[in-house]
C-alpha cells in the first residue's frame, strides 16, 4: 500500500511544473511519531503498546485522521493513510492536512479500564504534538465515541479548559455533530448517485451490490434505498445474500438487529453467496465497503457492474484498477467515495468552535454540496480520461501544490 502510493505520487507530481520539489514535500509524512504507551493491566503488570502519530502535511490546514487500535497496524500503513487524508482533504476542499494514527493492540484483549488507560495515553504521550489547531484526531477501525470522549477529557484536563474541537467523532451530548455516524456512507450514496446520472442510468430501480455491511455499508444501502435504488446483495465477513428483485432493507436490518452476531447471509430473504461474489453479481453499482485488495487483476473481469464505488480504503489493487478501467467501468475512487465522514469532522470542528450545532437535515445538506463539488472537480480534471483516480490525485496535488508555493515551501 505504502509503495503504490508512493508511486501514484511521483506519477502525478511528475504532470507538474516544480515536479520533483512537490514530489519531494509529498514523498514522506513532514513528521512520524513513534510512542511507548503505558497501561497497568488488571494483573498488576505494566505493558507497552506501540503507537504512531503520522502528519502528512499541513499546507493546508491542521491535520486530521483517524487512530486505529488494531494488532495489525504498521508504521508503513499509518504513513500510507496519513497520505490518503491529505488528497482527501484537498479533493472535498475542506481545511485539513492528512495524519493518521495507531497503536498495535488486539483491543478485544483489553478490559474498559485498560482501554481507556491506552486512549488517555495514547494522548498523554503525543501531549503537544495533538490540539484543535494542530492535529484532530478522530474514531478509526476499533475506536469509537466512547474513546474519543476519553481522549478529549485527557487533552482538556492536561491544557486546564475544555477543548471540544480537539477531537471529532465524539458522543453528541458532548460537542459530536448530527450525522457523523451516518455521514461516510451517506457521502457514498452522493456520489453513486452523480456516477449513475454521468452514465446515464436511472437511480430509480437501479441495482446496487455492497460487500461489507457495517457502519458504511449498512448507511450506504439506507441512502441509496431511499434514493430509489434496490439493494439486490450485502455481504459479511462471514458471507452474502443476493436476491435479484432486491433485498428488503427494512426486514433485513430489523433481523439483524432480533439476530445478534449471526450473519447476514443467514437472513431469509435471498441466496446465500460467497462475501466476496456479492462484487459479481448483475448490477449497476458495485460498493466494496469492507477492506482493501477486494478487487484484483484476478478477479476484475468478473465485475459486471459498470459502476464501482470505492467505499473502503484501497478496495482495488493497481492491476484490478487497470482491468476495470480497460473494461470500461466508472470506478470513483476511495479519496472521493468515503470523503463523507472526514466532511462531518469538518462539521464537527467547525460547530465545536462555534458553539452552535446544526440539524440532520442541515448536515445532510451540507455534506451533498461537498460531496457533489468534490466529483464534480475530479470529473472536470479527468476531461476525456476515464481514470477517476489519477484525476482525484491530480486535483489534490495541484490545490496542495498552490498552497505550498505561496507558502514558500517549494
Ligand atoms: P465496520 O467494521 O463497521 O464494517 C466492516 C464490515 O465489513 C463488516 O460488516 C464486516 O463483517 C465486513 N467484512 C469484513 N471482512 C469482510 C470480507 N472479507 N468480506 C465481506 N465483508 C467483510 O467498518 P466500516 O466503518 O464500515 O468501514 C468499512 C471500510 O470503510 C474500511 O475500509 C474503512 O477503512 C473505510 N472507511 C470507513 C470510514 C468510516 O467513517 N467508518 C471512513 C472512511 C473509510
Amino acid at each position: 500500500m505504502w509503495s503504490d502510493t508512493q508511486e501514484l505520487l511521483r506519477d502525478v507530481t511528475g504532470e507538474l511544473d516544480c515536479a520533483t520539489s512537490v514530489y519531494n514535500v509529498l514523498k514522506e509524512p513532514r513528521r512520524v511519531l513513534v510512542v511507548q504507551v503505558p497501561v497497568r493491566r488488571s494483573n498488576g503488570v505494566t505493558e507497552y503498546f506501540t503507537g504512531y502519530r503520522a502528519q502528512h502535511n499541513n499546507a493546508c490546514g491542521p491535520y486530521k485522521g483517524g487512530i486505529r487500535f488494531h494488532p495489525g497496524v504498521t508504521i508503513d500503513e499509518v504513513k500510507a493513510l496519513s497520505v490518503a487524508m491529505t488528497i482527501k482533504c484537498r479533493v472535498v476542499n475542506i481545511p485539513f492536512g492528512g495524519a493518521k494514527g495507531g497503536v498495535v493492540v488486539d483491543p478485544s484483549q483489553l478490559n474498559e479500564h485498560e482501554v481507556e488507560q491506552l486512549s488517555r495515553g495514547y494522548v498523554d504521550v503525543l501531549g503537544d504534538n495533538l490540539g484543535p489547531d494542530k492535529d484532530i484526531p478522530a474514531p478509526d477501525v476499533f475506536t469509537n465515541s466512547r474513546i474519543m470522549a476519553w481522549m478529549f477529557d485527557e487533552f482538556s484536563r492536561r491544557s486546564g479548559r475544555n477543548h471540544f474541537s480537539f477531537i471529532t467523532g465524539k458522543p453528541a451530548h458532548m460537542g459530536g455533530s448530527r450525522g457523523r455516524e451516518e455521514a461516510t456512507g451517506f457521502g457514498v450514496s452522493v456520489v453513486t448517485l452523480r456516477a449513475l446520472q454521468r452514465r446515464g442510468i436511472d437511480p430509480n430501480g437501479a441495482r446496487v451490490a455492497i460487500q461489507g455491511f457495517g457502519n458504511v455499508g449498512r448507511n450506504a444501502a439506507e441512502a441509496l434505498t431511499r434514493s430509489g435504488c434496490r439493494i439486490v446483495a450485502v455481504s459479511d465477513v462471514a458471507g452474502g445474500l443476493y436476491n435479484p428483485d432486491g433485498l428488503p432493507l427494512g426486514d433485513l436490518l430489523a433481523w439483524e438487529d432480533k439476530s445478534k452476531g449471526r450473519s447476514v447471509a443467514d437472513a431469509p430473504f435471498g441466496r446465500r453467496v460467497g462475501a466476496l461474489d456479492v462484487l459479481f453479481v448483475p448490477a449497476e453499482v458495485v460498493i466494496p465497503a469492507a477492506l482493501e485488495d477486494q478487487i484484483t487483476g484476478d478477479n476484475a473481469k468478473s465485475v459486471q457492474a459498470p459502476v464501482v464505488i470505492e467505499a473502503a480504503n484501497g478496495p482495488t489493487t493497481r492491476d484490478g484498477h487497470a482491468r476495470l478501467l480497460a473494461d470500461g467501468r466508472t470506478i470513483v475512487p476511495d479519496v472521493l467515495a468515503n470523503a463523507g465522514g472526514v466532511t462531518v469532522s469538518y462539521f464537527e470542528w467547525v460547530q465545536d468552535l462555534g458553539s452552535y450545532f446544526w440539524d440532520l437535515d442541515e448536515v445532510r445538506a451540507r455534506l451533498s454540496v461537498f460531496m457533489e463539488r468534490g466529483f464534480d472537480d475530479v470529473v472536470a480534471e479527468a476531461g476525456k480520461s476515464p481514470d477517476l483516480r489519477r484525476a482525484a490525485y491530480r486535483v489534490a496535488v495541484r490545490r496542495l501544490s498552490e498552497a505550498m508555493l505561496d507558502r514558500g515551501w517549494i
